[in-house]
Order: structure tokens, then C-alpha cells, then sequence
């Protein structure tokens, strides 16, 4: 037994993988493709087992670490979103590697899981190997290379898709190895001037677009009967308040978001736009405004969503809260928007919140628990009555508690920031925008997964989104209310950097004609989300569409209103 040891963890790690590769023939059917993908597995597999063969023992052990690592990887990845892992959510998962931590947090008893389910294929490559393959060492050394390297050259004309079914340690690092490529061989132009012409006065006021964080518009109270309280759709004094309902987001991943609402890029264009058209910095810095930018996200200077040093440098005033809690940040956000409102500056302000991404256990304080039972508080301290111990499995009960916590995030995320935007800041000369990257999946249905957004087979609401517009009563920019009741509930996104372009007095025929349609006309929008938005390698993107009669929306009011409003 001890003789076949090797033999037996990496045929029980294949083993355990069964039904992954009997999903993707019952697809395929009995035909010549069955003939090409059994070829396929049988020699990506006796690859597999010549890098267990190899002798030399670091170059075996590293190889062992990287096929672990991998298929951890891409183990994990199914456990959390119930889903394949493609190679554009691939590439949206690089991109996204500052929620890193929050991800290890939230997600820790599936990597657990995934790392003990690993094992037995890091054992099994990492034994000294009791028997010589009849192959010289070099081929045995090669092997493992080969393989990634076949397996990235049918990904690669088969445009990333080809790896579904095939030994899984091996998809990983092909994903990785055409991404290398890409990255090398980006054939993308130098980015152009501002060439858009501009008409009339320099813009005398604040422009503001406040971007939140994975608040779905079907928990808002402006868009639904028992939705979060928002202080957005009650009147305050001396501001007009346009709420376009629901929109459709861009993306249901946050950098692909927010790239897009930084750049331009529209439904049909946006790979060219948002990679060789100006930024929206350097848009307001033609029209002679300052430029801020507050990132409630990340500390230390780190820069995040695709933002490059050289965007930075049209940046004239970069903020990030280095000192402050995650769970105060957006306070903080507040406090910063309220100073740069009451400044008598021109300014073009873009915010990234905090607002609910996951995890939501400790992103509000113990005065805005007003929905219960919620998500256990602390690393180890319980504060609910639940029971519930060690977090969260994704079963429908800690979807429930979950929803919970989402909401009174958003009731302190959300509800409070306005409040203290609305009670503090003077907004005669400011027009804000507000949205949120993109909406949630929070399970009301009972789908199964752990993931709230960037999943590759999302539900509609991943990509439902608030838009609201706010203006000083006394300020006059763009006619809101002619085209409001044609535009509520059916723009999106794609509207709001022809929104802003408008709003910085360029010409409008020159705008749309790149741009697409801002708010202040019919938008006609398609009210659709890319959920394959890294489309490479001649793939394209996938759209979906968001049918508002199938929308889930909150169904209580809270238990117990802790606030008092
Ligand atoms: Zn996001």
C-alpha cells in the first residue's frame, strides 16, 4: 500500500473531481469533441503523474506547490460562487486584489475546505517517488510545462474557453499564463487629448459623483416599499432631489464598474475608450475645474480599479483615510465632501464608499442594529441572540442574518452619510450624482453560493443599481425633470459620464456621438450588465438583461428601530 501511496492520493484527488467531468460530457454528447476532450484529459493527466515522477526533489516540490496552489484556486472559487471559473472572471479577480483580506475573511471555511481537499495532490506530487519512469528526466521536468502550455494554446484560439472538465490544477495556470501574454502583447494606443469641444462658461459649481459600494438598488427605500431607510427620499431644505428608480449597472464587478465610469466606455465600444479616450480628471481639468478624488476603499496610497499613476497625475487632490476605521470611513467621506462643498472652488468630485461590500458583520455600530437577528459582531463576541457561532456557510439562514447586517450597513453607510451631507453641507452650487459599482446577489431565492457579485452566471440583481441626482434649488444645469419620467427605471451607468461631460458645458452633439446619451435626454437604454466584461482573445461580452418584474425586494420593516427616525 505504502509502495503505491503516491499513485493512490493523486488518483483520489482526481477521483474526488468526478462529477466536474461527467457535467461537462453529459454536455458534450457523444461525438468527435468527446473524442478531442478524453485525448486531452488522458494527456494532461499523464502529465500530472510524470511531474510526480520527477527527481530531483525542489524541482518536484515547487512544481507540487504551484499545481496545489491552482487548484485550491479554482476549487475555492467554485465552492464561493457555485459557479466555473472563466477566464474573464479570472482576470476580474486579479484586478480585484485588494479585497484579498476581505475575501480570506468572509470566505474562510471554504478555502478551508479547499485546502484540505488539495492535500492529497500536493502529498501526492510532493512524495519521493519509489519507481523510475522509463523517460528521460528532462522530458519528466517538461511535462508539466507542456501541459500548461496546451492547455493555454486551446484557451487561446478557442478564446478562453476549453479548460471546463479537464484536470482543474491546470486551469488556473493557463488562465495566468494567457493573462501574462496579454499583458506583454497589449497592443492598446497612447491615450489621446481632450479633442471634444466645449461651449459657453467656465462651470461655476460643484460636480460630484458618489460612487457606493455594492448597494443594490432593491434595498433602498426610494425604489421600494420596505427598502433601507436612505434620507434620499424624503425633502430637505434648499436641494431638488431626481430619483431615476433603478438602473442598470455596467458590470457586475467593481473594477469593471468603475473603470468604465472613469473613462467612458460605452455598451459597443468600451475596450478602445476606456483604454486610449480621456478620463474624466482630465475632461474637468480642461474645463478648468480642480479634480478630487476620495477612496474610502484602501489606505497608504495604494491605488485601485485599474487607476495608473499616470491618471493619478490629473488628480490635483487624492484622498484616503489612513487613520480611520473601515466602519467609519464613509463618515469620513462625508466630512471631507462637506468641506469641499462649502469651499468656494469649482470641483469635480468622484467618491469610491465603503457602502456594504462583505463583509458586513462590523460595518455599522451598535446604535444602527436595527434589523435583527444579524451576522455574529466581532471576531469572537456575540452580540446576537442567534447562536450562530462561527459566521458564515451560505445556508438560508445566514443569508438571512446576512441581509440583516447588509442592511443596517446600509442604514449607516447609506442613511447616515446623507444625513450629515444634507444637515452640513451647503449645496446651492452643487449637482451630486449618485450610484452605487454594482448590485447584490444576497440568496433571497435560496440559489446556492456564497458570493454577492461578480459571479459569472448572475442573478438580475447583481447588476441593479440606485441613480439619484441632487441639485441646490437654486441652481440651474441640466432640465432633470423634462426627460425624469421617461428615463426613471430604465438608464443606466452608460448614461453618467455623458451626464457629467454635459455638465462641464461640452458640446452635446460631439458627447453623444462617443459617448452616448446623457440623462437629460431619452436615454433608450438597453438596461443590461456585463457579466463578461474581460472579454479577450476575440470572446464577447455577455449581456444581461434586468426584467423588473422578477426583482426580489425586502419584505419587512425592521424588527426594532434602534434609531430614532
Ligand atoms: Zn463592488
Amino acid at each position: 500500500m505504502i509502495r503505491y501511496l503516491k499513485e493512490f492520493l493523486i488518483a483520489v484527488y482526481l477521483l474526488t473531481h468526478y462529477d466536474y467531468y461527467f457535467e461537462r460530457i453529459s454536455v458534450m454528447g457523444i461525438g468527435f469533441p468527446l473524442v478531442l476532450f478524453v485525448a486531452m484529459f488522458v494527456v494532461l493527466t499523464i502529465a500530472l503523474f510524470m511531474t510526480a515522477y520527477i527527481r530531483q526533489s525542489l524541482i518536484r516540490h515547487l512544481f507540487a506547490l504551484a499545481m496545489f496552489v491552482s487548484a485550491v484556486f479554482f476549487d475555492v472559487y467554485s465552492r464561493v460562487t457555485a459557479d466555473y471559473l472563466t477566464y474573464s472572471s479570472f482576470v476580474s479577480l486579479v484586478y480585484s486584489g485588494g479585497f484579498i483580506e476581505e475575501a480570506l475573511y468572509q470566505y474562510r471555511d471554504a478555502i478551508i475546505s479547499g485546502v484540505l481537499g488539495g492535500l492529497p495532490l500536493l502529498i501526492g506530487i510532493g512524495l519521493k517517488p519509489r519507481r523510475r519512469m522509463p523517460v528521460p528526466g528532462a522530458l519528466m521536468v517538461a511535462a508539466p510545462v507542456l501541459g500548461v502550455l496546451l492547455l493555454s494554446a486551446v484557451l487561446f484560439v478557442r478564446a478562453g474557453e476549453g479548460a471546463r472538465g479537464l484536470p482543474v490544477m491546470y486551469t488556473p495556470l493557463a488562465y495566468l499564463n494567457l493573462f501574462a501574454y496579454e499583458s506583454l502583447h497589449n497592443t492598446v494606443g497612447p491615450r489621446e487629448p481632450v479633442n471634444l469641444a466645449r461651449i459657453g462658461q467656465p462651470v461655476g459649481h460643484d460636480i460630484v459623483l458618489v460612487i457606493d459600494e455594492s448597494i443594490s438598488g432593491n434595498y433602498l427605500d426610494i425604489n421600494a416599499p420596505f427598502g433601507v431607510h436612505s434620507n434620499l427620499k424624503e425633502p430637505h431644505a434648499g436641494v431638488e432631489i431626481f430619483n431615476y428608480g433603478y438602473a442598470a449597472s455596467i458590470a457586475n464587478c467593481s473594477v469593471d464598474t468603475n473603470v468604465t465610469l472613469r473613462y467612458g466606455g460605452t455598451r459597443g465600444d468600451y475596450v478602445r475608450i476606456n483604454s486610449t479616450l480621456p478620463s474624466i480628471w482630465q475632461y474637468a481639468k480642461k474645463a478648468g475645474m480642480h479634480t478630487v478624488y476620495i477612496d474610502a476603499q484602501r489606505t497608504g496610497g495604494n491605488l485601485q480599479n485599474l487607476m495608473s499613476a499616470a491618471e493619478k497625475k490629473d488628480i490635483d487632490e487624492f484622498v484616503q483615510f489612513d487613520q480611520t476605521s473601515v466602519r467609519d470611513r464613509d463618515m469620513a467621506a462625508a466630512a471631507k465632501l462637506i468641506e469641499l462643498l462649502n469651499d468656494d472652488k469649482s470641483q469635480l468630485v468622484i467618491i469610491n464608499k465603503v457602502g456594504a461590500h462583505f463583509p458586513v458583520h462590523d460595518k455599522y455600530p451598535d446604535a444602527f442594529m436595527a434589523y435583527r437577528p444579524t451576522l455574529p459582531r466581532g471576531q469572537f463576541v456575540e452580540v446576537t441572540d442567534t447562536g450562530e457561532r462561527n459566521g458564515f456557510n451560505g445556508q438560508p439562514d445566514d443569508w438571512m442574518l446576512y441581509r440583516n447586517a447588509y442592511k443596517n450597513t446600509v442604514l449607516w453607510n447609506v442613511g447616515e452619510f446623507f444625513s450629515r451631507v444634507f444637515a452640513q453641507a451647503n449645496l446651492n452650487n452643487a449637482l451630486l450624482i449618485y450610484t452605487s459599482d454594482h448590485g447584490q446577489d444576497l440568496h433571497e431565492r435560496g440559489n446556492p453560493g456564497l458570493n454577492t457579485h461578480c459571479g459569472g452566471d448572475p442573478v438580475e440583481e447583481e447588476g441593479l443599481v440606485p441613480l439619484v441626482v441632487i441639485q441646490g434649488s437654486g441652481l440651474q444645469t441640466l432640465d432633470w425633470q423634462a426627460a425624469l419620467a421617461g428615463n426613471k427605471d430604465r438608464s443606466s451607468h452608460y448614461n453618467i459620464f455623458p451626464t457629467l461631460l454635459q455638465l462641464m458645458g461640452y458640446d452635446l452633439t460631439g458627447v453623444e456621438a462617443v459617448y452616448g446619451k446623457p440623462l437629460s435626454v431619452p436615454t433608450a437604454d438597453d438596461f443590461t450588465f456585463n457579466y463578461r466584461f474581460n472579454a479577450r482573445l476575440g470572446a464577447k461580452p455577455e449581456w444581461k438583461h434586468i426584467d423588473l418584474n422578477s426583482i426580489v425586494t425586502p419584505s419587512q420593516a425592521p424588527a426594532s428601530m434602534a434609531v430614532g427616525q
